[in-house]
Order: C-alpha cells, then sequence, then structure tokens
C-alpha cells in the first residue's frame, strides 16, 4: 500500500563536535546532517542525511536535490522502493540525501503501520554492542582515552590509523596492554597505506587479536586491496572502496575483502542497506554497520538494519558521541549497547527546541 505524502520540509543543522576528529584523510570539527521530515495523514516521519567526505555531500548539496525531488513527492501516493529507485537514477552522486529520505519514508510507514522497523522486516529486538573511536593522536592521549572509553562502559574500542604506520603499531600495542584481553579492537586505516605498507602492518598486529582492520589501502586500488586480504590472516574490510549492493556484489563475489562495511549514507538508506545485505547472502562475506557524523536519527536506522538481517556482525555506530547534546530523543546506550525506544517506526524524535537551536538559516 502506497503512502499519500502531504509535505516534506528540510532541517539543515550543524553542531560543534565536543573535540576534534582526526583520520587519515581529514579532521573533522562539526557534524552536519539534513533533518528530513515527511507528513502523511496526522503521521510525520523522521529522517536525516549526513554531509560527509566519503560521498562529497554537503547540507547544501543535499537541501539543493531533496527541494527539486519534492515535486514528485507531494500529493502523490508513493512506494519507497519506487522512490528509491526513481531518486538514485535522477542523482545517482546523492546517496546521503536519498538516505534522508528513504529514512523518514520508513519511519512514516512504520508509524503508518504500528510497527517498528526491524519488525517491518522480520527482524528481533536486540541491543547493539558499539565501540567508540579515537582519532588520530599521539599515544599517551590514545591510551587515555581508551581508558576514558572503557570507563564510559564500551566494550569495543576502534583505533583510526594510516599516518604513520610506526607509531600506529605502537597506538595499538598501548591499548591492547592497557584494556587487557577482553575488549574488542577494531582498526581503521582510511586508505592511508600502500599495499606493502598494509601488509607490513597486518604481520606487526598479528597476536594483539584485532577483529578487523578497515580500508587499508586507497579506496580505488580493489587489486591492492585483494592482494593485502590474501596475505594475511588478519580480518579486511572495504568501506570506502565499498559503496553501495553493486560494489558489495563486486568486493564479495571476487574475494577483495573478508568483510563489507555497509553505512546508510553510502548506500541510499535501509533500502539501500537491506539491497547489500541480499547480495551477501550468496557468497561467504561478512557485514558491519558504520556510520559518518550523524545524529540519532540515522544511526537509529542503522541499528534497525542490524536488527533486521543476521548478516550483520558487527556496529561502529558511534557519531553521536561526538556531540555536546543530540537534536532528537530516543535511542539509548546502556552498557555498550545501543537501543531504539519501544514506538513504531525509528522510535526516535525530535527535541524541537534543539532542531531550533542548531539548524542553519
Ligand atoms: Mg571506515
Amino acid at each position: 500500500m502506497g503512502m499519500l505524502i502531504d509535505d516534506v520540509e528540510l532541517y539543515p543543522v550543524e553542531i560543534e563536535n565536543v573535540e576534534e576528529f582526526k583520520i587519515a584523510t581529514g579532521t573533522s570539527y562539526t557534524t552536519e546532517n539534513l533533518v528530513v521530515k515527511v507528513k502523511s495523514g496526522g503521521k510525520v516521519g523522521w529522517g536525516s542525511g549526513a554531509a560527509n567526505g566519503v560521498t562529497e555531500e554537503t547540507n547544501e548539496s543535499m537541501l539543493k536535490c531533496l527541494k527539486k525531488f519534492k515535486d514528485r513527492l507531494v500529493g502523490k501516493e508513493v512506494e519507497i522502493e519506487e522512490v528509491w529507485s526513481e531518486f538514485r537514477e535522477e542523482y545517482p552522486d546523492d546517496p546521503s540525501a536519498l538516505a534522508g529520505l528513504d529514512i523518514a519514508l520508513h519511519d512514516l510507514k512504520g508509524k503508518l503501520e504500528g510497527k517498528r522497523i526491524f519488525e517491518m522486516y522480520g527482524g528481533r529486538e536486540e541491543g547493539v554492542l558499539t565501540d567508540k573511536t579515537i582519532g588520530i593522536m599521539d599515544k599517551e592521549d590514545t591510551v587515555e582515552h581508551a581508558e576514558d572509553i572503557i570507563d564510559e562502559g564500551f566494550k569495543a574500542i576502534k583505533i583510526k590509523v594510516g599516518l604513520e604506520m610506526e607509531k600506529d603499531i605502537e597506538r595499538i600495542r598501548a591499548v591492547r596492554e592497557t584494556v587487557g584481553p577482553r575488549v574488542l579492537i577494531w582498526v581503521d586505516a582510511n586508505q592511508g597505506y600502500t599495499v606493502e605498507e598494509a601488509k607490513h602492518f597486518c604481520d606487526e598486529i598479528d597476536g594483539l587479536n584485532i577483529e578487523f582492520i578497515e580500508q587499508p589501502v586507497a579506496e580505488e586500488d580493489l587489486e591492492g586491496m585483494k592482494e593485502v586480504a590474501e596475505y594475511t590472516d588478519q580480518t579486511i574490510a572495504a568501506d570506502e572502496a565499498m559503496k553501495d549492493h553493486i560494489s558489495a556484489e563486486k568486493i564479495s563475489s571476487k574475494g577483495m575483502a573478508d568483510m563489507v562495511n555497509i553505512k546508510l549514507m553510502k548506500c541510499g538508506g535501509l533500502t539501500g542497506g537491506r539491497k547489500i545485505v541480499e547480495v551477501l547472502d550468496d557468497h561467504g562475506v561478512e557485514a558491519m554497520v558504520g556510520c559518518m557524523l550523524e545524529i540519532e536519527q540515522s544511526l537509529s536506522a542503522a541499528v534497525h538494519l542490524f536488527n533486521s538481517s543476521d548478516k550483520i556482525k558487527y556496529a561502529d555506530l558511534d557519531g553521536h558521541f561526538l556531540l555536546p547534546e543530540d537534536v532528537c530523543k530516543g535511542f539509548y546506550f546502556e552498557e555498550g549497547k545501543l537501543w531504539t525506544s519501544a514506538r513504531s517506526g525509528l522510535g526516535v524524535e525530535p527535541i524541537v527546541n534543539n532542531l531550533d537551536k542548531y539548524v542553519v538559516r
């Protein structure tokens, strides 16, 4: 059954992060997301898209295409899957904008049907273990951050690397010594190494019990990533090289990585995420779900995706921990795990005052 859309409203928000976030490809200071509101009957669906360097989208670019696309929705009866395909065909380079719209339509559909999103897909409720990420910083600060993260109740830590390999190895070793054997450690190089460096890095961290290494080499170097994956016993995860269900199919069928990092902002939201999971069903490759610098609206959508599929093994959903306060509520972190509220749809609603406070006019 289609949904008759009465209106679409767009709110670009910009929030200064509590600390800078440095990775191999650059440093971020703010979280810029476009909040999308869709109305049908008395119900309202909310979603959000994140500005990010991977898809090279900004609040401005997302606003531009969604303002245009809005005319195709208002006053019409729509199906999510059809909207998704139409938008993607017209705006192939704007997957975060699509994610914002797709998540809002899912929230709306869940509310109209009185179901939580994972229930719409036959999933199960489960707390989702997430890490908290440590950006690139010196060894002492890295260790200090790791101690704080454990004190905050996290059971997993992700360490960003990729600028100086020898220092990276020392930082990881120091964190493992500090946190002990039971904490999960994940590593993300954000394309920072050459193939040879990546191989050496994998050799050096052997024995430190690292769960996986994300995107060791340049995104366009798929053969290089394959070479590293074949060389090492470490689990290699494709992130920047892994955009949507089309690249997931390619990477998994050709054994170019052991795992793929699904991000709703790269693949066009929940519809795109579910397409990736379907593609992976045919291959032995595992999946994780990650995020950009995002508010809770889209992070909760990622939790629903996790809860909708048995194929997703890890969740790296920590963008909102960089925010001094969020513009929405209904999303909880308890004992290392993320939970959405029991309300239908996403389970997350905007905090009107905060939305007003951070909207860029
Ligand atoms: Mg990554």
